[in-house]
């Protein structure tokens, strides 16, 4: 089928507060900037939902950008660990390569914090912010 452009309609999903999941068929020329097609033509594919069907399908894709959003937090954080765990080997490494002397007094000194790890901690908190603070602007 072709819209008033003369070009074949394209067929999409909706994925609006109002309609979402609902698919529709509609000129192929869409400005996403001004909401406007190159022409008019436009029609629901699926029959209208009722109101629990829209609600639940709207839950349910709050939930999976929230759980998407968590996944990418664990993923930044589990290579935030694999960076100190890296770390930590070669320190330790570089320790046990020591005479024991040397290893007793760096024992002596107990464990000073590292500038290396405060590092990717502070990176991990402004990481874990960031998804957060880009999950609230998404979806309120
Ligand atoms: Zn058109």
């Amino acid at each position: 089928m072709k819209c008033r452009c003369g070009i074949p309609c394209a067929t999409r999903t909706s994925w609006t507060h109002e309609n979402p999941g609902r698919k529709f068929v509609a000129c192929k020329f869409f400005n996403h900037e001004t909401g406007q097609r190159g022409c008019n033509t436009f029609y629901w594919v699926d029959e209208e939902q009722t109101y629990w069907q829209r609600d639940v399908i709207n839950v349910l894709v709050a939930e999976k950008h929230r759980v998407a959003t968590d996944l990418s937090i664990v993923k930044a954080r589990f290579t935030c660990l694999e960076h100190e765990k890296k770390r930590l080997t070669e320190e330790l490494d570089k320790i046990e390569r020591k005479p024991l002397r040397a290893r007793e007094a760096v024992m002596e000194k107990g464990s000073a914090p590292k500038q290396g790890g405060f590092k990717i901690i502070v990176i991990c908190v402004v990481i874990s912010v960031f998804f957060n603070f880009m999950f609230m602007k998404m979806f309120g």
